[in-house]
């Protein structure tokens, strides 16, 4: 069976199930075709800043220095990743905006053959794809990497883009149908949450991420460090909220201790999350911290 109809197969359970643990139907079915030890998804970022400025963004890019993450680093932590999974469902190239990456291109051949079974999945703004010259969408072709944008309410024409997509063969999609819409993270100095509720409503836990040997249950925990510099602010991250990946060499223990919560979580809303209008950020606190949490 092939990989993208195993995805469909997954879209239509988890349409049909709430009742089912969505994360845990995917990992059985993707345990299964893979076989061995197999990790659903993992993502990185190969910039951490951004050119747009999004109010409320879950990986804290408005307040990320302009730092470029050098390739064989990347590489370095997927090597270190395939002594232990030996198999990845997707990996996510993102940021920030990965396209302000200046060797963007040099990033797909060495991940495909360190996981040449895995969806490369490119998520952008849109913003950069018309100055992206013809390398650009014929690297997408060659090393069969899927376009995923995210519609945002700015002049890109992201239609264009699905199209040149379709006509090239490149597999592209958008992140969002309908309007998009942010969510306040609602964070809490105190971490006073309870760590189970937030971990059971959460979206992020399936978002694995990989960042200087180490790999991170989701992504907002492995970025908070943006947001406590910007604001000069000591949210923790402890040891037991990562995988340092030159200790820990079990695929199972790994799965198991992302199967339930990390010290992080107390940080997170334990309350559905609160969505609002699209708008730009001003780096102000409150997009991301329950202000009354810091007296
Ligand atoms: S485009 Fe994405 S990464 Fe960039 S600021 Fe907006 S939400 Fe954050
Ligand atoms: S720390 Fe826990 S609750 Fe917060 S985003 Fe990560 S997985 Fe979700």
């Amino acid at each position: 069976m092939k990989l993208s109809l195993l995805y469909k197969i997954i879209k239509k359970i988890k349409k049909i199930k709430d009742i089912l643990l969505p994360c845990q139907v995917e990992d059985f079915l993707l345990r299964k075709y893979f076989k061995g030890t197999f990790l659903s998804q993992v993502e990185f970022h190969l910039v951490d800043y951004c050119n747009l400025n999004c109010a409320c963004c879950d990986h804290f890019s408005p307040l990320a220095p302009k730092k470029i993450v050098p390739v064989c680093d990347v590489i370095s932590d997927f090597k270190k990743l395939k002594k232990i999974f030996d198999n990845v469902g997707k990996i996510l190239i993102l940021g920030g905006e990965p396209l302000l990456h200046p060797n963007l291109l040099e990033i797909f051949e060495p991940l495909k053959e360190i996981y040449p079974k895995s969806e490369l999945v490119i998520i952008t703004n849109g913003i950069l794809l018309d100055s992206m010259n013809e390398d650009f969408w014929l690297a997408l072709k060659k090393y069969n990497v899927t376009l995923s944008m995210t519609k945002y309410p700015i002049k890109v024409d992201y239609g264009k883009f699905l199209n040149k997509c379709l006509n090239m063969g490149i597999k592209s999609y958008f992140f969002n149908e309908n309007k998009l819409k942010m969510y306040k993270m609602n964070l809490d100095y105190k971490a006073k949450n309870d760590k189970y509720a937030a971990y059971k409503l959460c979206w992020h836990k399936n978002c694995h991420f990989l960042r200087d040997s180490k790999l991170y249950l989701c992504t907002p925990a492995p970025n908070i460090g943006f947001l406590n510099k910007h604001f000069n602010l000591d949210f923790k991250l402890t040891k037991r909220d990562y995988i340092d990946l030159d200790k820990v060499k079990s695929a199972t223990k790994i799965n198991r201790i992302f199967s339930k919560p990390i010290d992080f979580c107390k940080y997170c809303s334990d309350k559905p999350l609160e969505w609002g209008e699209y708008s730009h950020s001003k780096k102000e606190l409150s997009e991301w911290v329950k202000v009354e949490s810091l007296k």
